[in-house]
């Protein structure tokens, strides 16, 4: 459910014309929804309220600030992934000890910053890793809490490139490896072992492999504790699928139903990091269509949006359904296929592939769907491009919530040195 919908033929979000905000605002420019975002957010805590669990965004999906801070605000706390995510973290008033920190490749710097603001944990990778929190704890004069990343070794089905629970990905921690570094605690005398941690993968539609990595997971659980090993916490990621043309992913409510006996099996505090489902059905890309253009081979709709706007397709061969923002008069599609490409000097850059498209003329509006989530977050300047705006809308108004490039943000860090003068 999302609040994009056709009225008398024009595409509404909320209750504006998306077409009026276009031309006021130019495109290309991503349109999020407040209601659809919190809505999300809400679905999830409810669904798993019988264990009140801590739901900490994950905001590498869409870090824009006003989107941290509705969520912020709304009570969420944050899966961070980098130093800089820790900063924006911080900015929108997040709670550090609602802030959990995973990433394969977090620097000295980075850890040194998190300890220091004394986040909830980290989501520890590897052994190195947990030797330098260690020994920067140790440097800080304080202690740090982790969690340990289990790699269970299960398959979710879904994009290669968004697996991370396989052992063949660099993901986390072994389960036997896990086990020696707990019977080993008492060498990190800075670090408190508070929980265990687990993300699988992304867009994943169903319940199965959620089930099998948390029962490898309970059994581990049931290792530590003949050890007298405890823990507080267990973070099951997150990685739950949304609609991009005709899924049918579970609802949080199917998902809670299926995983809640086991979670609460453990007794443990359960932590969810979902990013994709709360902030993906929140935002579409308006672009506006160029050129048509027919060869003899292919036709072509050539929009103003390319792969440095929204690199999904380009990257995971990913869909996005686009609608028109005008609905086609007898809405039918014609039999006709286009590709939906951008203006970017890369074959690699098209939004759609031999999609059925509606009547639709040079100047019309299209909307790319599900794109607020690993949409503008992966945005780039390639080709000298502008990074596009960001708006917000709730109930009757629309807010910029980050301003498009400016020809000046393109070239304000770069140095022309002395001897090119
Ligand atoms: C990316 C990521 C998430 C969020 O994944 P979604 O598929 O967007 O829900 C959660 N946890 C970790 C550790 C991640 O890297």
């Amino acid at each position: 459910m999302h609040d994009f919908k056709y009225k008398n033929k024009e595409l509404y979000c909320e209750g504006l014309k998306i077409a009026d905000i276009a031309r006021k605002a130019s495109t290309p420019f991503y349109l999020y929804s407040y209601n659809t975002l919190l809505g999300h957010f809400r679905k999830l805590e409810k669904a798993f309220s019988a264990l009140k669990p801590l739901i900490c965004y994950s905001m590498k999906a869409n870090s824009n600030l006003a989107i941290l801070r509705a969520l912020v605000k709304a009570g969420s706390g944050l899966d961070i992934v980098s130093g800089g995510e820790l900063y924006k973290a911080l900015l929108v008033g997040c709670d550090p000890k609602k802030i959990v920190y995973a990433s394969v490749g977090k620097t000295e710097e980075e850890i040194r910053q998190a300890i220091a603001k004394q986040i909830l944990f980290f989501n520890v990778e590897s052994l190195s890793e947990l030797e330098l929190i260690n020994r920067l704890a140790c440097d800080l004069g304080v202690n740090a809490s982790v969690a340990l990343r289990i790699n269970p070794d299960v398959e979710p089905k879904t994009h290669s490139y968004i697996t991370t629970g396989k052992l063949t990905n660099k993901f986390g921690i072994d389960l036997d490896s896990a086990y020696d570094i707990f019977k080993n605690r008492a060498e990190f005398v800075h670090l408190k072992f508070s929980g265990l941690h687990m993300h699988i993968g992304s867009q994943i539609i169903d319940g199965a492999p959620y089930i099998l990595a948390i029962k490898k997971i309970i059994g581990f659980i049931k290792k530590l504790k003949k050890e007298a090993i405890d823990i507080q916490y267990l973070n099951i990621g997150g990685g739950l699928g949304i609609i991009y043309s005709n899924e049918k992913p579970q609802t949080a409510e199917e998902f809670a139903g299926k995983i809640l006996p086991l979670l609460k099996s453990t007794g443990l505090k359960i932590i969810l990091e979902p990013g994709r489902f709360i902030a993906g059905p929140s935002g579409i890309l308006v672009t506006k269509i160029l050129y048509i253009k027919k060869t003899p081979l292919k036709n072509f709709i050539i929009v103003d949006a390319g792969m440095n706007d929204l690199i999904r397709p380009s990257l995971y061969g990913a869909h996005h359904d686009i609608l028109s923002l005008r609905k086609a008069e007898s809405g039918k599609r014609k039999a006709e296929k286009f590709d939906v490409v951008g203006p970017i000097c890369e074959s690699g850059d098209f939004l759609a592939k031999d999609r059925q498209m509606p009547e639709l003329n040079e100047g019309d509006y299209l909307a790319l769907m599900s794109a607020g989530s690993y949409g503008f977050s992966m945005a780039s300047n390639y080709n000298c491009r502008l990074k596009p705006a960001e708006i917000m809308v709730k109930g009757n108004k629309f807010y910029t919530v980050r301003k498009r490039d400016s020809y000046l943000d393109l070239v304000k860090k770069d140095v022309i040195p002395e001897f090119l003068r």
